[in-house]
């Protein structure tokens, strides 16, 4: 549990003993047959129904009645927990049965600074084995002193680095891919789960073909723009070293429009059409919700076919030595 909801639960479990209290005075104001406008609308008092006088209770009875209801009570019985259990490692909470350990921002303070140096990262569209990630990750850092590098099953990957200057050097350093597929990369941040979240846009990169060269100087980005915010172009581009096609980066976002071609008027107001490829396409798989292929493509597919057969011929082996036949 976060600390903000153990705060939020705590703070409830106080107000509710505040709600006890303060439920006094609007008692007090039915006996004394003023009732609250919310129940005056619903029903009649007794005595208005018997016509019997109300029955008017002292201040002194109310206030015996408060201290009933006492919260210092409760309190109390913390406080017993305490006895027992020692001081701040039982927490009495209204929503639990049982009392709770409560783990201290002390407790947990020194692994917070150890990971305060760690960016947490994963390849958005595959689950690269660990040996090529840590490879690949090794390579795009190799100017800097990597402490650790740990993976969970999931995919995503928390690299620590020596100090956290480094840590903002590598958030600063531009945008990596990995089989053309974007390194998505944030600091670690303790209550933030480790999982691939959901993004928005991914940079990938884009290759423009019949692009004229007047276009390739300041024209670029506005033109790769068409296709998603540009974010910067390779060496032999911005060289021009390789005319054949302008390779860009562009930030594209997920599931949207991937046009084959596009069009902008040139300064003499000639419609310019241009070819676009696409080295890798943040597509959204309609059957399996990831990112990176299309539903024609998902492993599901074929998943299924082998499940399906294997129902069949109740073995898998045998199946999948026939896979022409059940495929
Ligand atoms: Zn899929």
């Amino acid at each position: 549990m976060t600390k903000q909801t153990n705060k939020s639960i705590h703070k409830s479990h106080t107000s509710a003993r505040l709600n006890t209290t303060a439920a006094i005075p609007n008692e007090k104001a039915k006996l004394l047959g003023q009732p609250d406008v919310d129940e005056g609308q619903r029903f009649k008092h007794m005595h208005e129904v018997n016509d019997i006088p109300a029955i008017v209770f002292s201040d002194a009875i109310v206030e015996d009645c408060e201290e009933f209801s006492d919260p210092d009570e409760e309190n109390n019985q913390d406080e017993a927990w305490f006895q027992v259990h020692g001081k701040n490692i039982i927490q009495i909470i209204d929503e639990e049965p049982e009392p709770l350990l409560q783990i201290t921002e002390d407790d947990v303070q020194s692994e917070i600074d150890y990971w305060q140096q760690a960016v947490v990262g994963f390849i958005v569209g595959a689950n690269p084995p660990w040996q090529v990630l840590e490879g690949f990750l090794q390579r795009i850092w190799s100017k800097y002193v990597i402490d650790k590098i740990s993976f969970l099953p999931n995919g995503v990957s928390l690299a620590r680095f020596q100090s956290e200057e480094m840590k903002q050097a590598v958030l600063g350093s531009g945008h990596f891919l990995f089989d053309n597929k974007p390194l998505i990369l944030k600091a670690w941040q303790p209550d933030v789960e480790l999982t691939k979240e959901v993004i928005k846009s991914v940079p990938a990169l884009i290759r423009i073909h019949k692009l004229p060269l007047k276009f390739w100087g300041k024209s670029l980005p506005k033109i790769a723009s068409l296709v998603g915010k540009y974010v910067k172009s390779d060496s032999p581009t911005d060289s021009k070293t390789r005319l054949g096609f302008a390779r860009v980066m562009v930030e594209l976002q997920l599931g949207q429009a991937f046009p084959n071609s596009i069009k902008f008027l040139d300064e003499k107001l000639n419609v310019m059409t241009v070819d676009i490829e696409y080295e890798w396409k943040p597509s959204v798989c309609t059957k399996c919700k990831q990112i990176g292929h299309e539903k024609e493509q998902c492993r599901k597919n074929t998943q299924q076919k082998v499940r399906r057969c294997g129902g069949l011929y109740k073995n898998l082996l045998q199946c999948l030595s026939h896979p022409s036949k059940h495929l």
